[in-house]
């Protein structure tokens, strides 16, 4: 296979402290007998150490939610990338558009992060996607560019070939709609078309994963898309025996 399927979990800002280490458990134990498939979980910040320990020693890679665009300094509440490397933090969430809606995080600001993050040897997974008006006009390509454009007029084609994208439609993040397989694919194709123009044979090796309410009943139909290689993994990460069940579709592609 070109690409090495990625599955990776999203916890959001769900938990308590030995609900993180418990879970993380979990999925190292319901996973592991899915070795082909790179598998990591992101949890809230305050529980990456604990996660961090819970996870040494085993496939089950670390990531964060966010982090900070610039590098340590005055800025309060942030958390810098050389903090996270410091962790055992080995990729991070940027752009999710619960940040884009919630926290106004724009193109230049998204890409300032993904800077920082790839100074520090973290994958950045960069999220893009649509609200459902964009997609009603048509306009879904477009914007999926611009968003990845925005971090190619930043740090130009090596940044990007060195990340991952996560194509998730607003729409679809935790509202149990899902993008029908065709749909993503087309929109995985078109990404990669994209990479393409940009990086040439590289954008075959850059993994393009999907988000939004993919669960065991609808991964293997996505999974088995060309150009879907793994999934971003909101609601039904938070739940071993689910994210396992994924991890299972995403093995056998
Ligand atoms: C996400 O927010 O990254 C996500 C995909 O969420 P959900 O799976 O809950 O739709």
């Amino acid at each position: 296979m070109m690409r090495t399927p990625l599955v990776v979990g999203n916890w959001k800002m769900n938990g308590r402290l030995a609900d993180a280490r418990a879970l993380a458990n979990a999925v190292v134990e319901q996973t592991a007998g899915f070795a082909a498939v790179e598998r990591a979980v992101c949890p809230p910040f305050v529980h990456l150490p604990a996660v961090s320990e819970t996870l040494a020693g085993t496939d089950v890679g670390l990531g964060a939610q966010n982090c900070a665009d610039t590098p340590p300094g005055a800025h309060t509440g942030e958390v810098a990338a050389e903090m996270l490397s410091d962790l055992g933090v080995g990729y991070v969430i940027l752009g999710h558009s619960e940040r884009r809606q919630f926290d106004h995080e724009e193109e230049a600001g998204i890409a300032a992060r993904y800077a920082q993050a790839l100074e520090q040897g973290l994958r950045p997974i960069l999220c893009v996607g649509e609200s459902l008006e964009v997609r009603e006009a048509g306009a879904t390509d477009r914007l999926v560019a611009d968003q990845i454009t925005g971090v190619l007029d930043r740090l130009g084609a090596q940044g990007l070939g060195d990340g991952v994208i996560a194509y998730e439609p607003i729409w679809a993040i935790g509202t149990g709609l899902t993008a029908t397989a065709d749909q993503a694919q087309a929109v995985h194709a078109s990404i990669r078309a994209l990479l393409a123009r940009h990086i040439g044979q590289a954008a075959d090796k850059v993994r393009i994963i999907y988000g939004g309410s993919m669960k065991a009943a609808n991964a293997q139909a996505l999974l088995a898309q060309p150009d879907v290689d793994g999934g971003l993994i909101g609601g039904a990460s938070l739940k071993a025996e689910e994210f396992a069940a994924i991890c299972a579709a995403a093995a056998r592609g």
